[in-house]
């Protein structure tokens, strides 16, 4: 995803379209070192989480910061700030839109951390589809298939038109 749309908005640059991979996969660092954990440990992965573990995620998922960060990129004119936080963002409207099952609420991130209290789980509102119902990780959920096909769509545009 993060490859797709670094090649869409930032064509001529392979320095912005690798920091758009690398914001696009950031979020979910925070979360390698327990899913290695639960993993070797036969558990099954994330079914408990340390409130500190559920703070890194929340900022790593805060669309908030993200967007605020992003618009800082922007004002300043710093290219390289704005393609890491255009992968970020994608990262984090893709889970909201994927991360909306019931029985998840309580270890799902919000999205919206300050705001996490006001607003309910940005999951829970705009979700469309639970990526944990379906097999293999790995298997483009259909929220990531639509986003992608737009983004090779306007790449095979722009090399052929
Ligand atoms: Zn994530």
């Amino acid at each position: 995803m993060g490859a797709a749309l670094g090649q869409c908005l930032f064509p001529h640059s392979p320095l912005c379209q690798g920091l758009t991979i690398l914001g696009s996969i950031e979020p979910d660092l925070v979360l390698v070192p327990k899913f290695a954990i639960d993993k070797l440990r036969g558990r099954q992965p994330f079914a408990t989480q340390s409130s500190k573990l559920m703070l890194l995620k929340e900022l790593s998922h805060s669309l908030p910061i993200n967007t605020l960060l992003l618009i800082v990129g922007l004002a300043m004119g710093w290219t390289a700030i704005e393609a890491f936080f255009v992968g970020t963002g994608v990262h984090i409207l893709v889970d909201a839109l994927t991360h909306c099952g019931i029985e998840y609420r309580d270890t799902d991130q919000s999205c919206v951390w300050p705001f996490q209290n006001r607003l309910s789980k940005l999951g829970a509102m705009i979700g469309i589809w639970e990526y944990r119902y379906a097999p293999g990780v790995l298997i483009p959920k259909p929220a990531e298939a639509v986003i992608l096909t737009v983004m090779i769509a306007i790449i095979l545009f722009r090399h052929f038109v």
